[in-house]
């Protein structure tokens, strides 16, 4: 599974997050692949659309999607020259698929910033600049390596037109993934070259409760990190939200003036930043939700079930869950001709609702 690796300075919050998140977490008989490691938190992808599934087929259980984040110590000004936990920091990043800066941005007099101030925008430029410094290195001793290969044919030019066009917006300070494709480097290139910066960025805030509600505050935080995603919330809050019953976790919600935990929000964005989405399944034994790269074909999501439906796939027949939701059955939907037959060229929409026929 893609994973979004939680980063940021001592003292914001990513342990007070990371530990909510990991309360959370999915139940690992469900999902034998959750338990492995202390590090890293599964959890499910919230979707109120799967509830309704259950409810028109009358299915035992409901499986939602889940989004993994791994928590990823030891980021400290001096990382990229890879000494002590440096090595060990940028080695976890490089494994993670996309990168989740914690920011903090809430004020506690008792809390000490590591910096002896609260200021995002610096933080977020030290993270960064580590990020950047990093790849710099990587850059300087393969563009060696890789002019001679070019110079023998054995790798193509474009691989060292990337890295040079990487180096320069790096040299700017910028990281690769907020220059994006415009400035001439190739993503899959480059993370080939194995450069970090090209990696999803998304940010989350930990604010103070009254910040929460602050708009103004909020778009000036997400002015720092466009095109990035920004979250909000207060990892205390959050910590204290996964100690409680559902109603008295919507309560202590309403009574900072919000809708939605922000663990939710961060699970959509993050599963959104990795560049995945699902579609729906739906029976008697359960109403689920299957993970798949966004654009995928009908073939690609069946082979998520199992590679052997991609193989021997025939055909999908769809149903939006709009349309399902709003007639109620798959009777009926069948008979307003809402369940289309797609081919192996069908690319899977969000809100699909399938089933697939196949040979075995
Ligand atoms: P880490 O070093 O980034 O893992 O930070 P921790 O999660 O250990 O938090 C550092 C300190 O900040 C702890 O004392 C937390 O209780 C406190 N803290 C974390 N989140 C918040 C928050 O949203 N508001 C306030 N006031 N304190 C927080």
């Amino acid at each position: 599974a893609l994973t979004i690796g939680i980063v940021g300075l001592p003292n914001v919050g990513k342990s007070t997050l990371f530990n909510a998140l990991t309360k959370n977490s999915v139940l690992a008989a469900n999902y034998p692949f959750a338990t492995i490691e202390p590090n890293i938190g599964v959890v499910p992808l919230k979707d109120p659309r799967l509830e309704r599934l259950a409810q028109i087929h009358g299915s035992a259980k409901i499986l939602p999607a889940t989004v993994s984040f791994v928590d990823i110590a030891g980021i400290v000004r001096g990382a990229s020259e890879g000494e002590g936990l440096g090595n060990k920091f940028l080695a976890n990043i490089r494994e993670a698929d996309a990168i989740c800066q914690v920011v903090r941005a809430f004020r506690d007099d008792d809390v000490v910033h590591v910096d002896g101030r609260i200021s995002p925008g610096d933080d977020i430029e030290t993270i960064n600049t580590e990020l950047v410094l990093a790849d710099l290195q990587t850059l300087e001793n393969a563009i060696p390596r890789l002019e001679k290969e070019v110079k023998g044919k054995r790798t193509g030019k474009e691989v060292l037109d990337t890295a040079l066009a990487a180096q320069q917006v790096l040299e700017r300070g910028d990281t690769l993934y907020a220059a994006g494709e415009a400035a001439g480097v190739d993503r899959s290139i480059a993370r080939g070259l194995g450069l970090l910066t090209t990696k999803p960025f998304l940010y989350v805030f930990n604010l103070d409760e009254d910040g929460l509600t602050d708009e103004a505050l909020h778009a000036e935080l997400a002015a720092t990190v466009a095109p990035a995603e920004a979250i909000y919330l207060s990892a205390k809050l959050e910590a204290d939200l996964a100690e409680l019953e559902e109603d008295e976790a919507r309560e202590l919600l309403e009574s900072v003036g919000v809708t939605e935990p922000g663990l939710d929000q961060l699970a959509r964005v993050g599963f959104d930043t990795l560049g995945l989405q699902t579609y729906l399944t739906a029976g008697p034994k359960e109403s689920r939700a299957w993970t798949i790269r966004q654009g995928s074909t009908a073939p690609q999501a069946a082979g998520v079930i199992h590679t052997d439906f991609e193989r021997g796939f025939i055909k999908a027949e769809v149903v939006s869950f709009d349309a399902l939701d709003e007639l109620g059955s798959m009777a009926k939907a069948k008979e307003a001709g809402k369940v289309r037959i797609e081919g192996k060229d069908y690319v899977m929409a969000d809100g699909d609702v399938v089933e697939f026929r196949f040979n075995v």
